[in-house]
């Protein structure tokens, strides 16, 4: 089998690719070209001589180039293609909608159109968000809830989750929407919340830090881990027919939970270093955001078994190894 992962440098990218090498597939990875050099998150199969090259292959391309785009899809041939790429965050979205949208809503219909000519198009997952409810009336939200986006991202996400089911529907191809709820892991980038929380946790814990400056903690979240979301993706596309899928944990914590399991899990209480500073506030925290997975655990016998101590553990034991490796003088 042969895939194609859009977004392959970020935190679900690398998991998919790592658990798609595992499956025996040959892994094709769109990287743009303002992209770090790092790899941070593809560094091991990267440097695995057996693997990239041969059955790992990054390529350059851009969201906004479908040229660059086409020409990987032809060269690649896949059978499936898992769309990931995008401008993740929320509330940048608001600084920059422009490019957010033209690389989340219309980089996804660029994608979709070069896939619908090919003569054997494949099978095709667009990473959607439990932010094209936005502000839902009805909770939990489910794959029949009506789209109510508050946000330049749950906007863009909106638009490209429809085209989906539109192409899906007219022209009969296997196109799927995952509509993730957050998903958190050691791979998630410096600014998204829990990443700021088990850094801090695993810094003060060493003496590099004395405090933590976050703006409003009360806020709930879905929260699940990153390595389990994509295999639910990878089991979408194994499916008979193509079908869109919630994929949540089903409960919500508070971001003040998590500060405390992150804290606690290294002996430190977060009251002390926790102050509360309002630019980190986020306009329009939608609260009651909360997902139904029961479709996709009915279907594709999937759920989320990581709770969110364990995931809180996993990320500061993460970057209190991390921390203490660069800490070590060279040799
Ligand atoms: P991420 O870590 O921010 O990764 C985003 C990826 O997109 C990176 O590889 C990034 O490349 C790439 N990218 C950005 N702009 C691009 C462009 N113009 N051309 C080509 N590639 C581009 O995000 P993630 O957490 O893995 O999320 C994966 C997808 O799921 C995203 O579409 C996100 O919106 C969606 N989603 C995520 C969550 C979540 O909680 N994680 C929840 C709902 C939906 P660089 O490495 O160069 O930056």
């Amino acid at each position: 089998m042969r895939a194609i992962i859009s977004g392959i440098t970020g935190q679900d990218g690398s998991y998919l690719c790592e658990l798609l090498l595992e499956k025996g597939y040959t892994v094709h990875g769109i990287v743009r070209r303002s992209s770090s050099l790092d790899r941070p998150r593809l560094s091991k199969q990267y440097n695995d001589p057996a693997i990239y090259g041969k059955r790992l292959h990054l390529h350059y391309a851009d969201l906004s180039d479908a040229t660059s785009i086409r020409r990987i899809v032809r060269k690649a041939q896949p059978d499936e293609f898992y769309h990931l790429a995008g401008q993740s965050h929320v509330g940048l979205s608001f600084d920059i909608p422009e490019s957010t949208c033209e690389l989340t809503a219309i980089g996804t219909l660029r994608i979709m159109e070069i896939l619908r000519d090919q003569d054997n198009p494949p099978r095709f997952l667009h990473a959607s968000s439990r932010e094209i409810f936005g502000s839902p009336l009805v909770v939990p939200q489910n794959e029949e809830t009506p789209m109510n986006p508050t946000s330049p991202y749950g906007c863009a996400k909106a638009f490209a989750t429809q085209m989906v089911r539109i192409y899906r529907e007219a022209h009969g191809l296997f196109f799927c929407n995952a509509i993730c709820y957050n998903h958190e892991s050691p791979r998630r980038s410096e600014n998204f919340v829990t990443k700021k929380i088990s850094l801090a946790a695993a810094r003060i814990k060493l003496g590099m830090q004395q405090e933590l400056l976050m703006g409003n903690i009360d806020s709930e979240r879905d929260w699940g881990y990153a390595k389990e979301f994509v295999e639910a993706m990878w089991l979408m596309l194994q499916q008979p027919t193509a079908d869109d899928f919630v994929l949540a944990t089903g409960t919500t914590h508070s971001v003040k939970a998590f500060l405390q399991l992150a804290f606690e899990h290294v002996g430190l209480d977060w009251r002390e270093y926790y102050r509360l500073d309002p630019r980190f506030n986020r306009p329009a925290d939608p609260h009651s955001l909360l997902g139904d997975a029961s479709k996709a655990q009915r279907v594709l016998g999937w759920s989320p078994k990581t709770t969110l101590a364990e995931l809180a553990q996993i990320m500061v034991d993460h970057d209190l190894e991390r921390l203490r490796e660069s800490q070590k003088p060279n040799r």
